[in-house]
C-alpha cells in the first residue's frame, strides 16, 4: 500500500496551484461571491492553461488522467473557491465524462473538444419538484414526434442552467413497473424554443447558484439522446458516482481553506494577553478539525484510486459523500467559533464557507440517504 502521490502528482499540484493563486485569490472569490457573479476569469484561464484536458481522453485531444489527477484539480480549484470548482466538475462530468463514456461518435466529436478548450458549459437536470431524494420517480416526459421528441416538464435545483449550454437532462420516455426503467437522458440546448429558466435566491453558492427550469414542447432531435433509449437511469448512477468524486475533492479543498484560515486566526488574535490558539477550547476545536479533513482527504483519494481500479462501490460512494460533506459543515462551524464575532461578519470569509458548507450534506444526496445506503450495505 502506498499513500505518496507520484513526482508527477505533485508537479500537478504545483502548477495548478500557480496558477490558481494568480487567477483565483481569496479576494476574488469573495467578490464574486458578493456580486453573485461566476468566476469567469478563472475557468477560462483553466481551460486556456488545458486543466480541462485532464478528463477528456487522448483522442479527442485531453491528456487522458485517471481519478487521481481528476481529484487533485478539484481539491485544489476547490481549495481556491468552491464555485469554481462546482462550475468545472459539471462541465467535466457532464460534458467531458459522460459523453466520453455514451457519446455517439459524432457526440464525442462535436462535444469533447470544445469542452477541453472551454468553449462549453453543462449543468444536470435530474431533481424536480415532486422527485428529490426519490430522484427515480421523476415526470419530465420526453415524447416522440416526427424527427425528435417533444420535451415537457418541470425542474428545480438545475445549478448554474443560466451559464450553461448544454443541460444533460433526465427524462421519462415510457412507463415502467419499476421507474429507474423507462428512463432516457439527452443533451439539451439551453438556448432552445420552449425553455424558461428562473433564479432561485440561495443561502449560499451564491455565484453560480441554482435555478428551476420549465420545460414546454421543447423540440430536440433523436441525435439529442445520450446513450441507450430507456436504459438511463443505469447512465445516472455512474455520472453520480463520477460525481461524488468531484464533489467530495472540492469541498475537501474548501474546508482545508476554512481550517486554514481558522488557524492562522487563532494564532493571531490575542485575548487576556495571549493567542487564542493557547486556549485548550480553541486548540482542541483545531484538533478535531485537522482530523476530519485528514479522513476526508484519505477518503477522496481512496475512491479516486477504487473508480481507477474499477472496484468502487455504491457502498465507497456513499461513505465517501457522507463523511466529505459532514466534515467540510463542521469544520466550517467550527472555524465560525473561533473567529467568534468576527466569524459572523461578511467581511470575513469563514460565513462563506458556514453557507456554502451547508449544501454539502444536501445537495448530491443527502446525509440521511447516503446513511441509508451504507445501512443496506450492511444488510440492514
Ligand atoms: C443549491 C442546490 C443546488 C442543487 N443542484 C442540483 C443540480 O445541479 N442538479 C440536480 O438535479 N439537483 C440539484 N440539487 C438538488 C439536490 O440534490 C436535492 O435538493 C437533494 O437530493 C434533496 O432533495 P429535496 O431537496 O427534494 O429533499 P427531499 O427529498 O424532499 O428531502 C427532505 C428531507 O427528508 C429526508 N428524506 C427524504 N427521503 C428520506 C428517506 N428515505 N430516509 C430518510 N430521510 C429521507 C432528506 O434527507 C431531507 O432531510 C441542488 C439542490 C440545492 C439546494
Amino acid at each position: 500500500m502506498d499513500f505518496s502521490f507520484s513526482t508527477e502528482q505533485e508537479a500537478l499540484r504545483h502548477h495548478l496551484n500557480e496558477l490558481l493563486d494568480a487567477v483565483c485569490p481569496p479576494e476574488y472569490a469573495e467578490r464574486c461571491d458578493r456580486e453573485a457573479k461566476p468566476p469567469r476569469a478563472a475557468y477560462r484561464a483553466l481551460a486556456e492553461h488545458g486543466w480541462f484536458g485532464l478528463a477528456i481522453p487522448r483522442e479527442y485531444g485531453g491528456s487522458g488522467g485517471s481519478p487521481l489527477e481528476l481529484a487533485i484539480l478539484l481539491e485544489e480549484a476547490g481549495r481556491h473557491f468552491e464555485e469554481l470548482a462546482m462550475w468545472l466538475f459539471r462541465t467535466l462530468t457532464y460534458g467531458g465524462y459522460a459523453v466520453a463514456l455514451h457519446g455517439t461518435r459524432a457526440q464525442k466529436e462535436s462535444i469533447l473538444p470544445r469542452v477541453l478548450k472551454g468553449e462549453l458549459s453543462f449543468c444536470f437536470g435530474l431533481t424536480e419538484p415532486h422527485s428529490g431524494s426519490d430522484a427515480a420517480a421523476l415526470a419530465t416526459r420526453a415524447s416522440r414526434v416526427e424527427g425528435g421528441y417533444s420535451i415537457s416538464g418541470q425542474k428545480v435545483f438545475t445549478s448554474g442552467m443560466d451559464i450553461s449550454d448544454y443541460c444533460l437532462l433526465v427524462t421519462r420516455t415510457a412507463t415502467e413497473a419499476r421507474k429507474q426503467q423507462g428512463i432516457t437522458n439527452f443533451l439539451v440546448e439551453t438556448s432552445l424554443p420552449g425553455i424558461e429558466v428562473r433564479k432561485i435566491e440561495t443561502l449560499g453558492q451564491r455565484a453560480i447558484g441554482t435555478t428551476q427550469v420549465f420545460y414546454t414542447d421543447v423540440r430536440v432531435p433523436d441525435s439529442a439522446v445520450l446513450g441507450a433509449l430507456d436504459e438511463g437511469w443505469a447512465a445516472v448512477d455512474a455520472y453520480l458516482w463520477y460525481e461524488r468524486l468531484c464533489l467530495s475533492a472540492a469541498r475537501t479543498g474548501a474546508a482545508s481553506a476554512a481550517f486554514d484560515y481558522a488557524l492562522g486566526y487563532a494564532k493571531e488574535r490575542k485575548q487576556f494577553g495571549r493567542a487564542i490558539g493557547s486556549f485548550q477550547a480553541i486548540s482542541h476545536k483545531l484538533a478535531d478539525m485537522k482530523v476530519m479533513l485528514d479522513v476526508a482527504r484519505m477518503l477522496v483519494y481512496r475512491f479516486a484510486w477504487l473508480l481507477a481500479q474499477g472496484k468502487a462501490t455504491r457502498h465507497d460512494a456513499a461513505v465517501l459523500k457522507l463523511q466529505t460533506g459532514e466534515a467540510y459543515k463542521a469544520i466550517s462551524d467550527l472555524g465560525l467559533q473561533i473567529l467568534g464575532g468576527y466569524g459572523y461578519c461578511m467581511e470575513y470569509p469563514m460565513q462563506r464557507f458556514f453557507r456554502d458548507s451547508r449544501l454539502a450534506v444536501i445537495g448530491g444526496g443527502t446525509s440521511e440517504i447516503q446513511r441509508n445506503i451504507i445501512a443496506r450495505g450492511l444488510g440492514l
